[in-house]
């Protein structure tokens, strides 16, 4: 799904894709751990075991992080929530839940789920390390690393600022203290953007101190959260406003369908001159679509190749563009419209087209929902 990410296969039947920047978050972890950590703590390791640790200690920190993931996940499975897969990135997971929980309580089960994920690894690595650290100093060594960095992994996500865990779970708090989802989506958003701002005024003051280097890395936090707080606050109000709202609702049914063998020479003389442009022409049959036709592809035809051109050469073929159902909710062709990069969509009713839904079309439904919600 996202782009510049690798499928690992799947985990009880979720897939799970890691981005290219976790590559440099293994390096970084092992490399920081063998020349620094470890050699500063226990200066009598031999170089070869400091790395071996090192590179031990990174799989299993990729491995925490992947569990606090599962943990959001397993709880939306269990929730019925569809989960579309898990992402680990530079900043750590996220899990893909196609549908917003339904209500505070799942909310906060399921924003809980991963930090009490991190907790309890955390406590467990923890007794790991003390029942190891007589039998084997190192493996003691990694157990404790893992205690700590899933203990910071629980508690930073526990930072009331949303889109992090903790945002989630204030919104659920507020969500189910008032019972108006919008209100609790708002101050969650705000508080998540103080916290943000708490973190880029604390960069600031530590960068001024000398320390420049966590100063920026504190300031970069900062940044991020604020720009993930604001967007994450739109996309919910737009999915707000798109619920219960389906295609069928916005889709032009008056396209006019192309044969496949005509040739672009007659499309246009008889079709675009000839009728006057429409909103939509699809190439094929109402029940074998081929392709969707927009003038912007005519234009990549040299003019005296009209007319030995084909209008399926020219057409955006169908598979390219994916196809949604009259019902499916506006909110989900939304995504997929994003995900193909596309602007328009072909809408079938089994597998007969129906209509076309198209950016512009929902732009113009958010548009007018936005003016009588406020
Ligand atoms: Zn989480």
């Amino acid at each position: 799904m996202a782009r510049g990410s690798i499928g690992l296969g799947k985990l009880v039947g979720i897939p799970i894709r890691v981005d290219l920047s976790w590559l440099f978050i293994v390096v970084w972890v092992t490399w920081s751990l063998a020349s620094g950590y470890f050699p500063a703590r226990y200066p009598e390791w031999p170089e070869t075991l400091s790395w071996g640790m090192g590179m031990l200690s990174s799989a299993l920190f990729f491995g925490s992080v992947l569990l606090h993931e599962m943990g959001h996940s397993l709880v939306a499975r269990a929730q019925r929530l569809p989960v579309t897969d898990i992402t680990l990135f530079i900043f750590g997971g996220a899990s893909q839940i196609a549908e917003e929980p339904r209500n505070a309580r799942e909310e906060l089960l399921l924003a809980g789920a991963g930090p009490a994920t991190s907790l309890g690894l955390a406590a467990a690595f923890g007794l790991t390390h003390l029942a190891v650290r007589s039998l084997s100093e190192p493996l003691g060594a990694v157990a404790l690393f893992l205690a700590g960095i899933n203990l910071s992994l629980g508690l930073f996500n526990l930072i009331p600022g949303y889109p992090l865990d903790g945002g989630r779970v204030l919104r659920a708090i507020l969500w189910g203290a008032r019972r108006d989802v919008r209100w609790a989506t708002r101050w969650a958003s705000r508080t998540g953007r103080a916290v943000a701002g708490l973190f880029v005024l604390f960069g600031i003051y530590q960068a001024s101190t000398g320390d420049w280097v966590s100063g920026l890395w504190v300031l970069f936090i900062g940044f991020f959260l604020d720009g993930a707080s604001r967007s994450s606050y739109q996309q919910l109000t737009l999915r707000q406003l798109l619920e219960g709202h389906v295609a069928a609702e916005i889709m032009a049914e008056d396209c006019q369908v192309i044969p496949p063998q005509l040739s672009v020479d007659t499309f246009v003389e008889h079709y675009l001159v000839g009728e006057g442009v429409r909103r939509c022409y699809v190439v094929g049959t109402r029940d074998e679509l081929v392709g969707l036709l927009t003038p912007g592809d005519l234009q990549k035809v040299p003019r005296d190749r009209w007319m030995t051109t084909r209008v399926r050469e020219v057409a955006m073929p169908v598979e390219r563009l994916g196809v949604v159902a009259p019902d499916t909710p506006l909110w989900t062709a939304l995504l997929q419209l994003t995900a193909e990069g596309v602007n328009q969509m072909p809408v079938l009713d089994r597998g007969q087209l129906v209509g076309m839904i198209s950016r512009d079309r929902l732009l113009s439904l958010i548009r007018r929902l936005s003016e009588l919600d406020p």
